[in-house]
């Protein structure tokens, strides 16, 4: 794994077009994205010197973008490139990406009209994966008492800088002790994780949650859907409940931080036979396989 700066050992943060040490990597406090977390983000990941699904991920950031009326002041193209510098600058193969597109510098108030400059800030780190038992053995979710954000208030599917919702699902999940929150609509239908999409198996058929219940259409899901097809495992989109995930084969989350993490009990209830299930191992490898044998050339 890489991540040496040239500069003194720290690392080099793009901050509107110029890559700066860490320690001088700062926005205004007048920034509406720390005001009201006016703004979008996305996590994007790199695998030996190559980024996974980098134009799925800076597509899906100007789709968030336009939907809370933001203009990126950059294109896509360009964009690319910011990532594909920073990630040179620091000399790194693997890492984490975050780019974080604020409203910008504006007054106390609210009007996103007062704030004439988005900030476009990328910052790659050394990446921070589960402990590798996390895998192996699986972990323990409960479902949270928080439900995820109704679309009709701010919809799931734009990534936005506010995060409160799946904070509060994190915090529920920690007190009880347990690794990960299962987070259910508005209606009490199965959503998501607090940053993660869920699928069951059930039958040797993968089931999900459709879209439309409010979720953030994961890239990771979407490349799960497709290794099912390539391994001919049926997969659906499904309206679930609590009932389904705790009846289930199996279970597992899916992230570009966590890749394919199985879940092995919820709400203190075994799923399967307790340990993570075969199809899901057949996932895990096949995604680890292909992260290293696809994406976009860093250098
Ligand atoms: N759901 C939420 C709420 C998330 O924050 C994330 C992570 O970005 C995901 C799902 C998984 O999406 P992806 O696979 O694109 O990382």
């Amino acid at each position: 794994m890489g991540g040496q700066s040239e500069k003194e050992g720290e690392l080099l943060i793009y901050i509107n077009g110029a890559l700066v040490p860490k320690s001088e990597a700062k926005i205004s406090v007048f920034d509406h994205g720390l005001l009201y977390g006016d703004g979008v983000f996305e996590g994007i990941r790199a695998y030996g010197g190559k980024v996974f699904r980098l134009e799925e991920h800076i597509d899906r950031l100007y789709e968030s973008a336009h939907c809370i009326w933001l203009k990126i002041p950059m294109t896509k193209e360009e964009m690319q490139q910011a990532i594909l510098q920073t990630l040179r600058a620091n000399c790194f193969k693997d890492a984490y990406i975050r780019v974080v597109v604020t409203r910008g510098v504006g007054d106390l108030g609210l009007d996103p009209w007062r704030c004439s400059n988005p900030s476009v800030i990328i910052i790659a780190d050394r990446i921070e994966v589960f402990p590798s038992e996390f895998y192996e053995r699986g972990i323990e979710a409960i479902i949270v008492s928080t439900r995820r954000n109704s679309p009709q208030a701010l919809n799931p599917a734009i990534k936005s800088l506010n995060y409160l919702n799946n904070i509060f699902a994190k915090i529920e999940a920690k007190v009880a002790g347990k690794q990960e929150a299962i987070m259910l609509t508005i209606d009490g239908y199965v959503a998501e994780g607090s940053g993660e999409n869920i699928f069951i198996v059930k039958n040797g058929c993968l089931h999900t949650p459709p879209a439309y219940m409010g979720i953030l259409r994961g890239i990771t899901r979407g490349v799960v859907m497709e290794l099912a097809c390539r391994f001919n495992i049926p997969a659906y989109e499904t309206v679930l409940t609590a009932r389904d995930l705790y009846t289930a084969d199996e279970c597992f989350l899916t992230g570009t931080g966590a890749e394919i993490v199985p879940i092995v009990a919820i709400d203190g209830r075994p799923i399967g036979d307790g340990k993570p299930g075969r199809i899901t191992r057949q996932l895990m490898e096949a995604f680890r396989e292909l992260t290293l044998n696809e994406g976009t050339p860093i250098y």
